[in-house]
């Protein structure tokens, strides 16, 4: 058997795992991530690339100080994935209309009015005509919005990409079809961990595996309330309306890419580990987006997909170091905010592995319970 020796070995290549490796790699450490499948299945791929949270008022203020930290530093990820991979994972400002039709919805509206307020986060209040005119395949019955100026996208599948690029050219490998299957602890330790032709060493291991993160942590003692949630997109495209900015009503989007392309998502399932794409759960979307969108039933179904989003504990993500075993650190449990919170969840692993922590202001909130 081969084995690979680097600082430190991350398991997963989703956009956490690739996160995870472009900031330590940035440290000047040694990084190998390994992932199983080629191309690999997941949740990173299957987003929507929202970059914002999608419940404001749901959100620990920490969380929320995460999300905007987090934000802040997609330009500059983006220029170097640019530069340095020549790919233009294409960081848009969309804007998001947050509609209002019913009683329900006018009650959350004024919550997360209170918290864009709190944040100074900038939003203009739109009335029927206006949303009707930009919007018109909107039903007339809204009542009104909340638009967002500030809330960018980004094209998961080209973030993931780019990633992959920017990270050979720093000299980090990135391996395909490597089912990590067992991890090696003594006295306390992580010593190695074994696919099924390698045997991978080094300082620190990274646990990256989205919501799969039990495989490998119940070998260690421990396993983590961790529930697989299910979310479809249905991609289509439209030959008459044209518009550049994300809708929300509920717990349903319609996102809008630069190439005409229009995702609408999404279904929040408890199916397990199912990832077969289900009619009822497309029937499902449809019938609430067109709720809200009538005009959209005469766009072009073009492709439908499904991932499983990672939550731990039904609350916040865990980025933080195992509480037995050192060398090991946990980064999973993104749930809906996954490509959000990944450079973050970089820099916070970065804190943990090198011990300096300048960003304790967040990092609490991520804490293994
Ligand atoms: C429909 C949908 C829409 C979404 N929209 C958004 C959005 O708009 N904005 C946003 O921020 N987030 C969104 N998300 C959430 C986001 O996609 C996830 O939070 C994020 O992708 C999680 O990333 P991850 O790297 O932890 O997990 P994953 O993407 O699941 O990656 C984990 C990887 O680990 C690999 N793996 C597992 N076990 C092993 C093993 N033993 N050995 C080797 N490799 C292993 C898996 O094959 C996989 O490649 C959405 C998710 C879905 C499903």
């Amino acid at each position: 058997m081969n084995t690979v020796k680097s600082d430190v070995t991350i398991v997963g290549s989703g956009v956490i795992g690739l996160a995870c490796a472009y900031y330590l790699s940035k440290l000047g450490l040694k990084i190998t991530v390994i992932g199983r499948g080629n191309p690999p299945k997941h949740a990173s791929w299957a987003a929507a690339g929202i970059l914002s949270p999608l419940h404001f008022e749901r959100y620990p203020e920490q969380l929320l100080r995460a999300c905007y930290k987090s934000f802040d530093l997609y330009p500059e990820l983006s220029e170097q994935i640019k530069d340095h991979a020549g790919i233009d994972v294409q960081l848009v400002k969309s804007g998001m209309h947050m509609l209002v039709i019913d009683k329900q919805d006018s009650r959350q509206i004024s919550k997360v009015k209170h918290h864009l307020k709190k944040h100074q986060t900038s939003f203009q209040n739109c009335n029927t005509s206006r949303i009707c005119k930009a919007l018109p395949f909107i039903t007339k019955k809204v009542k009104s919005s909340v638009f967002l100026p500030d809330i960018f996208q980004i094209k998961n599948n080209l973030l993931l990409e780019g990633l992959r690029r920017i990270l050979a050219t720093m000299n980090v490998k990135v391996l395909s079809n490597q089912n990590a299957t067992h991890i090696t602890v003594q006295n306390n330790k992580v010593r190695e961990i074994k696919t099924t032709d390698k045997i991978y060493r080094s300082s620190f291991f990274i646990v990256s595996t989205g919501p799969w993160l039990n495989e490998i942590l119940t070998q260690t003692s421990i396993t983590l309330k961790m529930t697989p949630v299910k979310g479809y997109i249905i991609l289509a495209r439209s030959s008459s309306d044209s518009f550049s900015t994300i809708i929300k009503h509920k717990d349903f989007y319609i996102v809008p890419r630069l190439n005409g392309d229009i995702l609408i998502g999404s279904t929040l399932e408890n199916a397990g580990f199912d990832e077969i794409n289900r009619l009822g759960a497309i029937n499902y979307i449809l019938d609430n987006t067109l709720k809200f969108a009538p005009g959209a039933a005469k766009w072009k179904f073009e492709q439908v997909w499904s991932g499983l989003r990672p939550l731990a504990n039904d609350r916040p993500p865990i980025i933080d170091k195992h509480p037995k075993i050192k060398n090991l650190i946990i980064a999973g449990g993104h749930y809906r905010n996954g490509i959000m919170l990944a450079p973050i969840t970089g820099q916070l692993v970065c804190s943990l592995i090198s011990g300096q922590n300048n960003l304790d202001e967040i990092s609490g909130i991520f804490r293994f319970r």
